[in-house]
C-alpha cells in the first residue's frame, strides 16, 4: 500500500485531474490511497470569501463564491449535484458570517475545508469515470485533531485506529481518494493543519495504515537545491534524510510542509516528492540512511519576509530570567520564534507571523527598549556535511563578501547554518552561496540542473 498526495497545481484543471488519473492508474498494483489538495488557489479564494463577508462585503463575498463555483465545475463537473450541494451549504455560511461580521478559527476551519471536500470528491468521480475502482472517503472520520482551528494537531492515538481500522481494509480492495489538509475534533467539529497541511495528512495516513512509501506529487522534480523562486538554477536532490528534509520544510522549502516527516520518521516509510507534469523524473527520496556525499551541503532555503525584534534590557545587564520574560510573551500571543541571538543586553529574535507584533511589542516594552526591523529574511544551509568539515562558515562569509549579515546561528541541529540578512540582498545572497556550494554537484547526490 502507498499513499500519493497531489498538491493544488497538479489538480488544478480537468486536464490535470486526468494525468493524475493515469499516474494513478500506471501504480494500482501497489494499492495506492490518494490524498489530494483543494483544486488550484481555492484555499485562499475560500479564505478571501470568508474575509469580505465578515468586512460587510456580503456582495462581493456571494459574487466571488459564484466565480469559484464557475471554476470547480468547469473543471471537476457536478459529480450529481454534489458540488452544487456544497456551495449551498458554503452560501449559507457566507451570509451566516456577514450577519455575525466576525471570523473565529473554528468558522475559517468550516470554510477552508471546503476546497478539500469537492476536490477528494471531484477527483474520486473522475477516477470512476475513467474505470479504476474508486471510492471517496471524507479524511474528517478519519483525522481526529485537537481543537486547535486552523493550526489543529493530530491526536495520534484515535487516528491511527480509525483508520487501521476502517480504512485499511477499504483501501485492500479500492483506490480511496481524501482531501488533505481537513480533519474533524473529537467532537465532530471540522478542523484543518494548517496551510500546506495536505503533505501531513498524507503522512498522518501513510502511517495509519502502515504504508510502504509516502509520495507528495507536486509541480517540481523533487527537492531543489534552492527554492526555484528566489534562483532557477538549483539541482535536483536525488537523496536527503529525514532531518535535512525537515530543517529545510522549516526554513522556507514550501515544497514540503514541516511536519510532514515527523509520522513518516516515527514508522520509517520512506517519503518521495514527485512531479505531477513529469511523472518518469525519479524526484527526491526522503530516507532515515543518509548517503555519502561530496558537498557539504544539500539545499539552501530561503524565509523572505521575516521580522527582527531587538529586545534591550532596561537594566544594562541581562538579568536572571530576562529571556524567560521574553518567551513567556511570544508564548502567550501563540507566535513562534525562528532563530535567536544574545549579546549581554540584548536578545534578537526572528518571527513570520507577524499578527500580533504590536501587543507583542507593548508587552515587551513594559520591561524592555524594543526595535522592529522588517523586510528582513532567513538564509538556511542545511547539509549533515557541516559538523565534519572544518572551515565552513569561512567559506560562507567569503562568498557573502559585501553582504550585510545581521544574525547568525548555528549548531542547534548540527546540520543548519543560518543567517538574516536584508530582504533587499535576499537574492544576490543566494546566488553567491549556490555558485560557491553547488558549482561542482556530487552526481550520486544530486541530479545537475542542465
Ligand atoms: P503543492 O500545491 O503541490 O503542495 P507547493 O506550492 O506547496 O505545492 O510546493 C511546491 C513549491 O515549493 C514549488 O513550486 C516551489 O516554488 C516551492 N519551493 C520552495 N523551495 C523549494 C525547494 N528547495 N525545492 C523545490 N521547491 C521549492
Ligand atoms: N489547500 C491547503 C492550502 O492551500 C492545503 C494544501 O494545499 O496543502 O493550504
Ligand atoms: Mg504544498
Amino acid at each position: 500500500m502507498i499513499v500519493m498526495k497531489f498538491g493544488g497545481s497538479s489538480v488544478e484543471s480537468a486536464v490535470a485531474i486526468d494525468r493524475v488519473a493515469s499516474i494513478v492508474r500506471a501504480r494500482l498494483d501497489r494499492k495506492p490511497v490518494v490524498v489530494v489538495s483543494a483544486m488550484g488557489k481555492t484555499t485562499n479564494r475560500l479564505l478571501a470569501i470568508a474575509n469580505a463577508a465578515v468586512a460587510s462585503d456580503k456582495e462581493g463575498a456571494l459574487r466571488q463564491l459564484e466565480e469559484l463555483k464557475s471554476y470547480t465545475l468547469a473543471e471537476g463537473g457536478s459529480c450529481g449535484g454534489r458540488v452544487e450541494e456544497h456551495f449551498r451549504e458554503l452560501a449559507d455560511l457566507v451570509s451566516g458570517l456577514a450577519v455575525i461580521g466576525e471570523l473565529t478559527p473554528r468558522s475559517i476551519d468550516a470554510i477552508s475545508a471546503f476546497g478539500e471536500r469537492l476536490s477528494s470528491i471531484i477527483v474520486a468521480e473522475r477516477f470512476r469515470m475513467l474505470g479504476i475502482d474508486a471510492v471517496h472517503a471524507d479524511s474528517r472520520e478519519y483525522v481526529i485533531t485537537d481543537t486547535r482551528h486552523t493550526q489543529a494537531a493530530p491526536l495520534y492515538p484515535e487516528t491511527y485506529e480509525r483508520l487501521a481500522a476502517n480504512l485499511k481494509p477499504v483501501a485492500e480492495k479500492q483506490v480511496v481518494v481524501m482531501g488533505g489538509f481537513i480533519g474533524s475534533t473529537k467532537a465532530g467539529v471540522t478542523s484543518t493543519l494548517g496551510r500546506g497541511g495536505s503533505d501531513f495528512s498524507a503522512s498522518i495516513i501513510g502511517a495509519g495504515i502502515d504504508a510502504e512509501e509516502i509520495q507528495i506529487w507536486t509541480d517540481v522534480d523533487g527537492m531543489l537545491t534552492c527554492d526555484p523562486r528566489i534562483l532557477p538554477a538549483g539541482h535536483r536532490v536525488r537523496v536527503i534524510t529525514f532531518a535535512e528534509a525537515a530543517e529545510l520544510a522549516y526554513f522556507g522549502a514550501k515544497v514540503l510542509h514541516p511536519s510532514t516527516v515527523l509520522p513518516a520518521v516515527e514508522k520509517d516509510i520512506p517519503v518521495l516528492i514527485l512531479n505531477s507534469r513529469r511523472p518518469e523524473v525519479d524526484g527526491t527520496r526522503i530516507t532515515a540512511q543518509s548517503v555519502p556525499c561530496r558537498n557539504v551541503f544539500k539545499a539552501i532555503a530561503c524565509k523572505p519576509e521575516i521580522v527582527s525584534v531587538n529586545v534591550r534590557s532596561l537594566r544594562m545587564l541581562m538579568a536572571h530570567g530576562f529571556l524567560r520574560r521574553i518567551f513567556e510573551v511570544f508564548d502567550r500571543y501563540e507566535t513562534s520564534v525562528d532563530m535567536i541571538a544574545t549579546s549581554e543586553v540584548s536578545v534578537s529574535l526572528t518571527i513570520d507571523n507577524t499578527k500580533n507584533l504590536d501587543s507583542i511589542s507593548n508587552e515587551l516594552r513594559e520591561f524592555a527598549e524594543v526595535s522592529i526591523e522588517p523586510e528582513q529574511a532567513i538564509v538556511c544551509m542545511v547539509g549533515e556535511g557541516i559538523n565534519s568539515t572544518p572551515g565552513i562558515a569561512g567559506r560562507v562569509f567569503t562568498a557573502l563578501n559585501g553582504t550585510n549579515i545581521r544574525m547568525v546561528s548555528q549548531g542547534a541541529s548540527a546540520l543548519n547554518l543560518s543567517f538574516v540578512v536584508n530582504g533587499k540582498d535576499l537574492v544576490r545572497a543566494v546566488e553567491a552561496l549556490h555558485e560557491e556550494f553547488f558549482s561542482d554537484p556530487d552526481p550520486d547526490v544530486f541530479e545537475p540542473k542542465q
